[in-house]
């Protein structure tokens, strides 16, 4: 069974399989700068798993943490982020689950740039938390 999700307009579809490759949570600035929240929630997709319909707009955000540019894919129509991709990983999307139509099934794994995350964000304590990347 796969699992779907869209972008708030709908303009941009996607389906992707039950079970991610990786599943974590993003507390660097520049995803809580696109995505105006407080973190991300990634679920790491295979991307011949991946099947969009509609075409999102790519923004290469070259001033990260990482020294790495991160390509971020949003809906140029309603600005919902709908996933990311690193040039040095090109066989991986990192999806923004918030945007999946059934978010029940998200447990990350991973806790990740947490020397920026926000003070009032409290951690399950059980999920380790790496102060920057994985
Ligand atoms: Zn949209
Ligand atoms: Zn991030």
């Amino acid at each position: 069974m796969e699992s779907s999700g869209r972008c708030l307009c709908g303009s941009i579809q996607y389906q992707i399989p039950e079970k991610p490759l990786m599943e974590a949570v993003c507390h660097c600035k520049n995803c809580q700068r696109q995505g105006g929240s407080a973190f991300s929630t990634l679920a790491g997709i295979n991307k011949l798993d991946f099947h969009i319909e509609g075409k999102p707009k790519r923004y290469i955000d070259e001033d990260t943490d990482s020294g790495s540019p991160v390509e971020r894919y949003f809906c140029g129509d309603c600005g919902s982020p709908i996933y990311s991709a690193l040039p040095s990983q090109s066989d991986v999307i990192y999806l923004k689950t918030g945007t999946l139509n059934d978010t029940s099934r998200f447990k990350p794994s991973a806790h990740v740039w947490c020397s920026t995350k926000q003070d009032w964000v409290q951690l399950e304590e059980s999920i380790p938390q790496l102060q920057k990347q994985s």
